[in-house]
């Protein structure tokens, strides 16, 4: 998204001295569009030019930074309206809303149950990102132990509260583990910038309409502070849609700055079923952070879920390494299973190969993240790269047989792979949920 060539030609100041290095203005500002050349080579570049340069080349959507090491939440920073474009960057900080105004226990049980809200689901972790700690109570005591309580469970904190007293309160207890201030609006802006400048946290900015928002983000971004999150919340979940989509439209095709920063939204339903399927528009167009009440399990998971499929990189499969995979105490005479490194595929035969009671090795081949079928017919499931893997992966030092289950959709290549590799091939079934039955009938 930066500048072309010759838009870059236009700022610069057209002497043509090669003083720079090129031998015209024109060849630098070409070398400097691809980032072959700084723009201090040239020394007759004005102040202004150089102001428009710079801001040019910061990126469209600004990377902020919540919570501190080891748990720093990053978003912003994408560059794309549409995933399959190329991808997105910064998966979508999912934060569970809780009240201040909870009895000591309940707030404790609350906020252990966020910190179990971790999941694992073919070799990936997913996870809850931060707490969003309400202020109810009107009590700046309370809410800054409220928020103390969660620090104190390392997990990361937005601060919702309108009055700065209380938000500075609070910022006294844990401002040094970089909360996400919620927010500043038309009454307070002044304060809360303070507070975010004084403590160095992110401020989320919030207006009426996306005008107040913008009119607000130029407001707080005057006053020095320049690490904002917009809030898109509206009354529904079209509007906040349509916000959320207005932020990133105008600041990937405008370069419109006050919308430039990754962007909040609640999600404001009642039902926490409803405020999961709000949560899943939001994540898709284009939260950088959502806000649920819902924190059960069975509620917050599919949320993930959906979360870890959009930030994927569409280019590339999730895989897993392609070496020899133990599942279970294994010995020198287990079965071996040969599949793909597409994680979906692999996990799928490892849970099977698990519930058959038989602990086995996987070998599962590099095939770029494709399934079996895929693969094969891709070419990338020749007999030949397989045997040339089995040989190299270490797996005949580790057996005293030479028996290999290949899958029964690839039953064709079986000849083939018995001769190139000298193993004795058996033809496995052809779904990875036939494997216990497999396994019971021949070992
Ligand atoms: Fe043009 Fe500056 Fe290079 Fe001279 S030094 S040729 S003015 S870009």
């Amino acid at each position: 998204m930066g500048l072309s060539g010759l838009e870059i030609y236009k700022l610069l100041p057209k002497k043509n001295c090669k003083e720079c290095g090129p031998p015209t203005c024109l060849a630098f500002a070409m070398q400097l569009a691809s980032g072959k050349a700084s723009l201090d080579a040239c020394p007759y570049v004005s102040d202004e030019a150089r102001a428009a340069l710079d801001a040019a080349s910061a990126p469209p959507i600004k990377l902020i930074k919540v919570g501190r090491e080891p748990k720093v939440l990053e978003i912003g920073n994408e560059t794309e309206l549409f995933r399959h474009e190329k991808t997105f960057y910064h998966p979508t900080g999912v934060a569970i809303r809780v009240a201040d105004d909870l009895s000591e226990e309940e707030l404790a049980g609350r906020l252990e149950a966020i910190k179990d809200l971790a999941f694992e689901r073919v070799g990936q972790r997913y996870e809850v990102d931060l707490v969003a700690l309400e202020c109810r109570s009107q009590d700046a005591a309370r809410f800054a132990a409220a928020a103390k309580a969660a620090a104190d469970r390392s997990l990361s904190l937005i601060l919702i509260s309108k009055d700065p007293a209380v938000m500075a309160a609070a910022l006294a207890v844990v401002g040094q583990d970089r909360p996400l201030i919620c927010g500043a609006d038309g009454s307070n802006y002044e304060e809360m910038a303070r507070l975010a400048q004084e403590h160095g946290c992110p401020l989320v900015v919030q207006g009426d309409d996306l005008d107040g928002v913008a009119e607000l983000a130029k407001q707080v971004e005057s006053l020095g502070c320049k690490d904002l999150v917009i809030d898109g919340t509206a009354a529904n979940t079209s509007k906040t849609v349509a916000n959320l989509v207005q932020f990133r439209k105008l600041a990937l095709k405008k370069r419109f700055r006050p919308f430039g920063y990754p962007a909040l939204a609640f999600a404001t339903e009642e039902d926490p079923m409803a405020q999961i399927l709000q949560g899943v528009s939001f994540i898709a167009k284009y939260a950088a952070i959502l806000v649920v009440d819902a924190y059960r399990k069975e509620e917050v998971l599919p949320l993930l879920t959906w979360r870890a499929n959009l930030y994927s990189d569409p280019q590339k499969p999730i895989q897993v390494e392609s070496k020899v995979h133990e599942v279970g105490d294994v010995n020198a005479d287990s079965p071996v299973y040969l599949t793909t490194n597409f994680s979906l595929t692999y996990y799928s035969v490892e849970s099977e190969v698990e519930a058959s009671k038989v602990p086995g090795y996987i070998l599962p081949v590099n095939t770029d993240g494709t399934s079996v079928l895929t693969a094969w017919a891709a070419g990338k499931y020749e007999p030949e790269d397989i045997a040339k893997f089995i040989k190299e992966c270490g797996i005949e030092e580790k057996v005293n047989h030479r028996n290999i289950i290949i899958p029964g959709q690839v039953a064709v290549i079986s000849g083939r792979l018995q001769e190139a590799s000298g193993w004795n091939v058996l033809v496995g079934p052809r779904e990875a949920a036939g494997i216990p039955a497999f396994v019971k009938a021949h070992f």
